[in-house]
């Protein structure tokens, strides 16, 4: 694994040691580069934290102010020098700031995409693919059975339920950084005008979003709404607050969950969800596969999810292919989104 050669596994996470930094360590560490915000991702307690500035505001929003001890902001395409390494963010399209680093070390350049997608996203800067010797990826939906279906589709059921079910509540489960948004957007995008009411946990990451200048239309804190009035609107809630939720008032609330999970029939049985929208933050299979194939890569290093089809796919192809196993990512689903009360 000649290009991946200053990087190095340790128990933090990956560090590379040419540069003497971490990326998007599991624990505090004196230097950590960021990807983007999600908790499994960005967690706090570093010294010196380096990421997009908008990644630094979400890590505030979540975290505390004091996250870290000192924290440096970087846009897309600007390049700092880190000990003998060139460092460099470039558009992940996954959550808002989301990036992809680059490490450029005697020559060789690594890709460290840490999560991202090709779907478009209004609420994000587009993924670019980045030239590159080796590219580190996720394989959270690494399976050829994983094939996000267009997400405007799912909205339209979204919709066609608002018309069937005019007088149940639809209460949709999203997670707060990144879908939650991303779902209002593409409800205007298709339309829709009416107020969004949105559970507190979701409010200031929106708020966040909002104040960026990306447009979400009117929204409505949940609390304080008498329930009866609810009837036919929509309720956006994180993943965690739906159960809760659903057992409140009188009528019972459509039970609507938005994951790229929901492919999966019996994850959406299991949680009693009537409507099962599949839409991810994750590349699918054709994605991860054709990123691959564009960053032009001789080596491939998957970190998390299922690894193993991917790497057979990209050996077949004539990569250098490994898994690295690396644990404690790929937990979006299991973090616990209620941050603060209804
Ligand atoms: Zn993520
Ligand atoms: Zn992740």
């Amino acid at each position: 694994m000649a290009a991946a050669d200053c990087l190095s596994l340790t128990s933090a996470g990956l560090y590379c040691g040419a540069g003497d930094f971490y990326i998007d360590p599991l624990r505090p560490v004196p230097r950590a580069l960021i990807t983007h915000g999600h908790s499994d991702h960005a967690r706090p307690g570093h010294s010196k934290v380096l990421a997009t500035k908008e990644t630094l505001a979400i890590m505030a929003i979540r975290c505390g102010p004091d996250f870290a001890r000192e924290t440096q902001a970087i846009t897309y395409g600007e390049t700092i020098r880190l000990g003998e390494v060139d460092v460099s963010f470039h558009p992940a399209g996954h959550v808002l700031g989301s990036a992809q680093i680059l490490l450029c070390h005697r020559g060789q350049r690594i890709v460290v995409s840490g999560d991202y997608k090709r779907q478009d996203d209004p609420t994000c800067v587009p993924f670019e693919p980045v030239p590159c010797h080796c590219f580190i990826t996720e394989a959270t939906f690494g399976l050829p059975v994983f094939r996000h279906p267009d997400p405007r589709g799912e909205i339209a059921k979204l919709m066609a339920s608002l018309q069937l079910f005019p007088e149940r509540i639809h209460l949709v489960g999203a997670y707060a950084l990144g879908k939650a948004q991303r779902l209002i957007a593409l409800l205007r995008a298709s339309g829709f005008e009416r107020p969004i009411y949105i559970h507190g946990a979701l409010k200031a990451l929106t708020d966040y979003y909002a104040s960026t200048g990306i447009k979400l239309g009117e929204l409505r804190p949940l609390a304080g709404q008498r329930r009866e009035k609810l009837a036919g609107e929509i309720i956006l809630c994180p993943p965690m607050a739906l159960e809760q939720l659903a057992l409140k008032g009188d009528t019972e609330p459509r039970k609507i969950f938005a994951s790229g999970w929901m492919r999966v029939r019996a994850r959406a049985r299991q949680r009693g969800i009537e409507l099962p929208l599949i839409v991810s933050d994750h590349a699918d299979w054709d994605d991860l596969c054709r990123t691959v194939v564009e960053t032009g890569c001789g080596e491939l290093l998957v970190t998390h999810g299922e690894a193993d089809a991917l790497v057979y796919w990209a050996e077949t192809r004539g990569l250098a292919a490994k898994p690295l196993h690396l644990m404690g990512y790929g937990e979006e689903d299991l973090e616990n989104p209620v941050e603060a009360p209804e």
